[in-house]
């Protein structure tokens, strides 16, 4: 078990966190050194599923701005989460560690449907399993498919690895006095429209009582760190 004592965790990254420094897109130096990131996690002994955006590639209401079908481009949205999965399932079997890919989406010839007995039986097994194409409907996140895997899972908490190191009362980016949370309730992240996830995944959560991890994933080995109970983070919790 690991030293912050959860011993089965669900980690959601944005699509964004792929991109490394491009605009657009998956970079595969940038997928190989997260990878890394989720080998480290995974070798302190955790379960782990991994859930990751599609935001790098295509946003349904980016599409729906410009005039098109948002359902339609959902489902494009839920597509790119699965390119997304297999870039880092490759990186992670290139480090050693098995990996499985399960989509909301069947495509038998690519990947595994979402079947949560036989998720069960692939994290016994020491395989990381990455849940694809978030809920599977339009009109939802990934963030939702996240919640709604890290309950249907059973896990202990849900890491959130952005490319900001926790939630703070205001944004950091145009509030210099911006203050980041140590520890935040539901309620309170819902009640003053905090950023940390889609109110459903909040609700889920708070439902399920899976506290949420929000941390950076962009300095290297901050996962492992607050893993480790180190590092900065806020903790979005009942008990806060
Ligand atoms: N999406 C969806 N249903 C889901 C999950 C994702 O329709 O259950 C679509 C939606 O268009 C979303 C896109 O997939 O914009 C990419 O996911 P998301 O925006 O959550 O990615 P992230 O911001 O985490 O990179």
């Amino acid at each position: 078990m690991s030293t912050s004592g959860y011993k089965r965790i669900l980690l959601k990254l944005s699509g964004e966190v792929l991109m490394g420094d491009q605009s657009f897109g998956i970079d595969t130096d940038t997928v190989a050194r997260v990878a890394e990131e989720v080998k480290a996690a995974k070798d302190t002994g955790l379960e782990l599923c991994l859930v990751i955006g599609g935001g790098n590639i295509f946003r349904g209401m980016a599409g729906a701005a410009k005039g098109m079908d948002r359902a339609q481009a959902d489902y494009m949205g839920m597509l790119a989460t699965v390119m997304n999965a297999l870039a880092m399932q490759s990186a992670l079997e290139q480090l050693g560690v098995p990996t499985r890919v399960q989509s909301a989406i069947q495509m038998d010839s690519v990947c595994e449907p979402v079947i949560r007995r036989r998720a069960e039986r692939h994290l016994a097994k020491g395989r990381v399993v990455i849940f694809a194409a978030g809920v599977g409907a339009p009109y939802f996140t990934t963030d939702s498919g996240a919640a709604l895997r890290a309950a249907e899972m059973r896990c202990d908490a849900l890491f959130k690895g952005t490319s900001v190191d926790g939630v703070y009362n205001a944004d950091p980016k145009k509030d210099t006095d911006a203050k980041r949370f140590e520890t935040v309730s539901f309620d309170r992240v819902l009640q003053d429209n905090l950023k940390v996830m889609d109110a459903s995944a909040v609700a889920l959560c708070r439902d399920n009582d899976i506290p949420i991890v929000v941390f950076s994933i962009r300095e290297q080995g901050n996962l492992a760190m607050v893993l480790a109970g180190d590092g900065v983070s806020t903790v979005v919790s009942n008990q806060a």
